[in-house]
């Protein structure tokens, strides 16, 4: 008889055998236009087992065929963003010292400063691959240094200058896309330029974070700021397979907020999204 846990489709492998170890970060706190990403985990688990199949045409490879444990949802209590990460980080540092690789399911953007801060800590040479609608580099957001909107900037005060690549960028201030220009690496609008990424950051350690709303709002509408002239879904697939033989240490997706989309098309894009991140990663 099985267990009766909710799993990602195929990530029901024991914790002690895994290679990749999966959990939800439901949060959602500063979420600066529409709130609702906290639903995302678990809807890509329902979702998964009825809407998704563990093969992927794409890279014949299969879900069933790889280690990885859905550990579940972490419990944060909500208001207290800067408790929050400190969670996200303490059970990050749990699996890389493990010895396995974190990917996270949010929850908004700022989940993935928690999951960094743990990974910088062991990686003194950690990179960033930021895909996103949004610059996500503010130095504060409505007073808060602690946002969605600044998850990026916050991530530089660690990583520094040179680090972090970001593409997909459509929307931002003026101020804050100027400010990149110095400090780190913006590709607009579109991922076409990915192997600049890939050759600057050969051979050293990668956390790729993937705000899901770099997909264009006809393939993606069930997010929390959707912003128009995305990527297609075969761009980020595509995008995903060649990273494929970079050193992925750590990776999350977020902002799909479920109910935004009636249709349920983009819970099941978020899906597949993470069933071919995981298959790209595997070796
Ligand atoms: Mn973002
Ligand atoms: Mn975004």
């Amino acid at each position: 008889m099985n267990k009766n846990e909710l799993t990602f489709i195929g990530c029901d492998c024991e914790y002690q055998d895994a290679e990749f170890v999966l959990f939800g970060a439901p949060f959602d706190g500063t979420a600066s236009f529409r709130p609702g990403a906290r639903f995302a985990p678990q809807a890509m688990r329902l979702n998964s087992r009825d809407g998704l199949e563990t093969y992927s045409p794409y890279q014949d490879k299969d879900l069933a065929d790889i280690r990885v444990c859905d550990i579940g949802d972490l419990q944060f209590a909500f208001g207290n963003p800067a408790a929050v990460l400190d969670i996200i980080t303490q059970t990050t540092k749990t699996i890389v010292a493990d010895g396995k690789i974190p990917v996270m399911i949010g929850g908004e953007h700022l989940v993935s400063l928690g999951a960094i801060r743990a990974l910088a800590e062991k990686y003194s040479d950690l990179h960033i691959i930021h895909l996103d609608a949004h610059a996500d580099l503010r130095n504060e957001y409505l007073g808060e240094k602690l946002s969605h909107a600044t998850v990026m900037r916050r991530i530089w005060d660690i990583v520094g200058d040179g680090k972090i690549f970001q593409y997909g960028i459509r929307s931002g201030e003026k101020a804050e896309l100027v400010w990149g220009k110095s400090h780190i690496y913006t590709h607009m609008f579109d991922c076409n330029d990915i192997e600049t990424a890939l050759k600057k950051t050969a051979g050293k350690p990668i956390y790729l974070s993937i705000d899901l709303d770099v997909l264009d709002p006809s393939v993606f509408s069930g997010t929390g700021t959707p912003e128009a002239g995305g990527i297609q879904f075969s761009d980020l697939i595509i995008t995903l397979l060649k990273m494929s033989n970079s050193v992925i240490v750590g990776a999350d997706i977020n902002e799909l907020c479920p109910h935004y989309d009636r249709s349920g098309v983009s819970t099941l894009v978020a899906c597949k999204v993470l069933r071919e991140l995981l298959l790209a990663f595997f070796p």
